[in-house]
C-alpha cells in the first residue's frame, strides 16, 4: 500500500537517505526506530511530500507520490499535485503544530472545510466526533494554549483523521510530553490503528513499538539496517546493531 524503493535525500552535499526501500501493506502499523539522526523524520516527511526526494520512488496506493504522469508520458512534479497528494497523508509532528488562534474544534475541522469543502455544518458534526473519539469533547471551544501537551496532541491526530487519510504518519508524537500524558496519546494511536489504518510510526517508545506495531524498521545513518515483524525485530534482532540499540547502548 505504502512502497518505497531506493528512496535517495540529499540536504545539500549531505545524505540523510542513502537508497530506503520498504512497503507497507493496507491496515498494517509499521515502527520506524534508530538512533538521532538516522533518517526517520526525514522518510516521513519524504512520504508526506515535505520535503522532495532526490532519487527514487515513492508510492501510497497506485499513485506515485510527487509525480503525474502528463499526456505525453512524461513523469511531472507540480507544487499543485504535491498539495494534493499531501491531503491523504495524515501527520502528526513532535511538536503538535496545532492553529494557535483557533480553538480545538476549529482545528480539526479546517482541514475539511477549507480543503476538501465540506460544508460547515458536517464539518462540524464529524470534527466533534472525532473529539469525542480521542475523550476530549468537552474541550471543543478551548484554544491549544489552554490545553496541556497530551491534550493538545489528541486534538492533532483528530485533525489529522478528520481528512480521512490513506495512511498516518507519526513522528515522536509523544516524545515533547510529559510522563504522565505520554500514556494518553498512545491508547488514541493504539485505538486509531484498531480501526484498520494503515500507519507508520516513529517512535522512541519500544514498549509501545513492541504491542502496537505488526513491523518494526530499524534505521541508522540513512539505511535500514534491519525490518521485519514487530516481534523478531524489537525482541530478537538479528543484527548486533539492532540489538545494541534496543539494550540502550546505542
Ligand atoms: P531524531 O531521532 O533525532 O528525530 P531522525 O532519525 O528523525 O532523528 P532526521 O531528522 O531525519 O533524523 O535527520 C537525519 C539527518 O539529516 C541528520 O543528520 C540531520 O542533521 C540531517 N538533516 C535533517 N534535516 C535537514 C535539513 N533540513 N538540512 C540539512 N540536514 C538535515
Ligand atoms: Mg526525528
Amino acid at each position: 500500500f505504502l512502497q518505497l524503493r531506493d528512496v535517495v535525500k540529499h540536504y545539500g552535499t549531505y545524505v540523510a537517505l542513502k537508497g530506503v526501500s520498504l512497503s507497507v501493506e493496507k491496515g498494517q502499523a509499521v515502527a520506524l526506530i534508530g538512533p538521532s539522526g538516522s533518517g526517520k523524520s526525514t522518510l516521513l516527511r519524504c512520504i508526506n511530500t515535505l520535503e522532495t526526494i532526490s532519487s527514487g520512488t515513492i508510492k501510497v496506493g497506485d499513485e506515485e507520490i510527487g509525480a503525474e504522469t502528463t499526456a505525453s508520458g512524461r513523469r511531472q512534479h507540480s507544487a499543485k499535485v504535491l498539495a494534493r497528494q499531501r491531503e491523504d497523508i495524515g501527520m502528526v509532528f513532535q511538536s503538535f503544530n496545532l492553529f494557535p488562534h483557533m480553538t480545538a474544534l476549529e482545528n480539526v475541522t479546517s482541514g475539511p472545510r477549507l480543503v476538501r469543502g465540506h460544508p460547515a455544518s458536517a464539518a462540524h458534526k464529524k470534527g466533534m466526533e472525532l473529539l469525542h473519539r480521542v475523550g476530549l469533547g468537552d474541550k471543543a471551544g478551548s484554544f491549544p494554549r489552554q490545553l496541556s501537551g497530551g491534550q493538545q496532541q489528541r486534538v492533532a491526530i483528530a485533525r489529522a483523521l478528520a481528512m480521512e487519510p490513506k495512511i498516518m504518519l507519526f513522528d515522536e508524537p509523544t516524545s515533547a510530553l510529559d510522563p504522565e500524558t505520554v500514556q494518553e496519546v498512545l491508547n488514541v494511536i493504539r485505538e486509531v490503528r484498531d480501526t484498520g489504518m494503515t500507519m507508520l510510526i516513529a517512535t522512541h517508545e519500544m514498549d509501545f513499538a513492541r504491542h502496537v506495531s505488526d513491523r518494526a524498521i530499524f534505521m541508522e545513518a540513512g539505511h535500514i539496517v534491519e525490518q521485519g515483524v514487530s516481534s523478531k525485530v524489537l525482541f530478537s534482532p538479528e543484527t548486533e546493531r539492532c540489538r545494541r540499540f534496543l539494550a540502550g547502548l546505542t
